[in-house]
């Protein structure tokens, strides 16, 4: 993830809504404002909340994909999960709109973690197929 905004992947900034980067060793977290819910930019250094935790980095994946970088939040089940994941799976809620956090993943059904995932199939990684929350396409006859 080079650059854009980790959620939206955009590239540019704006006045009201600017490019964050984290600031913590060896993070390459880049979010705007927005779409990450953080409600004031310090004017001082600004740490992802995976950074702020300082929580072992061997701990710390999202629970509803395979991919440990990116922005991540808290989930209200002690785990963590990218932003962009819980805006694309629907039953996914935010504790607080505004901080957009902790990510709910209550109302998740199990079966979305019981399916396998087509492309990394497809890319012969069977250990992350079955690994996180699947979408499946609404359509389906095409699966
Ligand atoms: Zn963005
Ligand atoms: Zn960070």
């Amino acid at each position: 993830m080079v650059g854009g905004c980790c959620v939206c992947s955009d590239e540019q900034g704006w006045n009201e809504n600017p490019l964050v980067y984290c600031d913590g060793q060896g993070c390459t977290v880049a979010v705007h404002q927005a779409c990450y819910g953080i409600v004031t930019v310090p004017t001082g250094p600004w740490f992802c909340r995976k950074c702020e935790s300082q929580e072992r980095a061997a701990r710390v994946r999202c629970e509803l994909c395979p991919s440990k970088d990116g922005a991540l939040k808290r989930t209200d089940n002690n785990g963590w999960a990218h932003v962009v994941c819980a805006l694309y799976i629907p039953e996914v809620r935010f504790g607080n709109v505004a901080t957009m956090e902790p990510i709910i993943l209550a109302l998740v059904p199990t079966e979305r973690y019981n399916k396998i995932c087509y492309l990394c199939e497809q890319s012969g990684k069977e250990s992350k197929a079955a690994s996180g929350a699947c979408m499946q396409c609404k359509d389906r006859k095409s699966v």
